[in-house]
């Protein structure tokens, strides 16, 4: 820490005892251990700008909060909500609009009302259905509570009243009927009260009242419960019900995820596939049109690319296996011994390892059944029959009854086709 931003603690009076020296500040008498001391003033300062900052405090109005209250009904609660009230005090509450500035979330919506921004006020202002149903509940609870500690009823109903119009972001003014805690705690404004920032006049106020009807209750417990059970009943109970529909936004989030590789995958090894490539016991599978597949429940799809991946295992393998034996074949013709060339008949010719037919040379076919004798026989005298008929340099011209058959045909044709000729315009 630099020296300069050390704070200047108020030392108000030394006094000078017969024994020692004693200091004093704040109203607080340093003993030993002095720079904890100082430390804790130091901090304490700190933390008072930053709350009154954050939560737009005066410094006067500061100073009238019930602190004291507030630390005790942390203790009333457990350690698991003593986290999250930490959380919310200190605006790290996951809330959609701080998971968003973390970029945790896309949207900052309500996951309960769909509201654009959701906030720590819209968490008590929801007006989902079941944000509603909740508000109901805690209130009665709240009432039953409060009449039970035998709370100042004209103090009591302005707290359940003013407590449902928060709820309801209803504002509320302070007016002259207003029990003075009332008043006092409106123009702080009521989110205070909501979040367990009392008023100290609520305590003296139920103070004199539990004097007043000789109940030996403590009005310090009274505020310290009434913060707890403004946690317990409003806080908590929007706080588990929106992280219900967290958890099932997250649900469906994931499930559209999977759906949506699921189709992705079936769509690359669709198209990139060819049915006469696979073997014929597995070419149903690419039968069936692509957006029939894509139609189906992603057990099917899934079922349908384990299958596509089990045939195309399958053909590989009885490609390699006959890719290898022709290799195989190959590899022997290629690699046995050559014959002597003298062994070789006189149209073939053995150069290296390239075998050459040579057609010219090859002798004529012999004929050594009678059957092929006599139909060669035959082919010669067509062949022969040919040759000797003379060829006809022109065709005749056609005779007049030919012409009159082929009018006659021609004018059939036409009066088949008269109805379907369109009419000539005039142009
Ligand atoms: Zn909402």
């Amino acid at each position: 820490m630099a020296r300069e931003s050390l704070p200047e603690v108020p030392i108000q009076e030394i006094h000078l005892v017969g024994e020692g020296l004693s200091i004093w500040t704040k109203q607080t008498k340093m003993y030993k251990n002095m720079a904890s001391q100082i430390s804790n003033i130091y901090h304490t300062e700190k933390a008072k700008s930053t709350i009154c900052t954050k939560f737009e405090l005066t410094s006067h109005q500061f100073s009238t909060i019930d602190w004291d209250a507030l630390e005790r009904a942390t203790s009333l609660l457990s350690p698991m909500h003593n986290i999250y009230l930490s959380k919310h005090v200190t605006g790290f509450l996951p809330i959609g609009k701080n998971m968003t500035r973390r970029g945790a979330w896309k949207e900052p919506f309500c996951p309960r009302c769909h509201h654009p921004v959701e906030t720590a006020t819209h968490l008590l202002q929801c007006p989902s259905t079941s944000a509603r149903k909740i508000v109901r509940s805690s209130s009665s609870k709240f009432q039953t509570w409060l009449e039970s500690v035998d709370t100042e009823p004209n103090l009591m109903t302005f707290i359940i009243e003013i407590t449902s119009s928060y709820i309801h972001d209803i504002k509320v003014q302070p007016q002259p009927y207003h029990p003075a805690p009332i008043q006092h705690q409106l123009r702080m404004r009521w989110s205070h009260f909501i979040h367990g920032r009392i008023h100290t006049t609520f305590k003296s106020y139920m103070t004199h009242h539990y004097t007043s009807i000789a109940s030996r209750r403590s009005s310090a417990s009274w505020v310290a419960v009434l913060i707890q059970k403004i946690w317990s009943l409003y806080h908590l109970p929007q706080w588990e019900n929106r992280n219900k529909y967290v958890h099932n936004l997250d649900r469906v989030t994931e499930s559209t995820r999977e759906r949506i590789n699921l189709q992705t995958s079936l769509i690359h090894t669709y198209t990139s596939e060819n049915i006469n490539n696979l073997l014929a016991a597995d070419k149903h599978l690419l039968e069936k049109p692509l957006a029939h597949l894509k139609s189906l429940p992603n057990a099917l799809i899934r079922a349908w690319l384990v299958e596509h991946k089990t045939a195309v295992k399958e053909r590989d393998k009885i490609f390699s296996a006959e890719n290898a034996r022709s290799s195989a074949i190959l590899h022997s013709f290629l690699t046995q011994p050559s014959p002597p060339s003298q062994s070789l008949p006189p149209h073939v010719t053995n150069s290296t390892s390239i075998i050459t037919i040579n057609p010219s040379s090859l002798p004529m076919p012999k004929f050594n059944t009678t059957s092929q004798h006599i139909h060669q026989q035959h082919h010669n005298q067509r062949q022969s029959q040919r040759t000797s008929r003379p060829k006809r340099k022109f065709l005749p011209p056609p005779t007049p009854t030919t012409k009159y058959k082929n009018q006659r045909v021609h004018q059939n044709i036409k009066t088949l086709l008269t109805p379907y000729i369109p009419p000539r315009h005039p142009l």
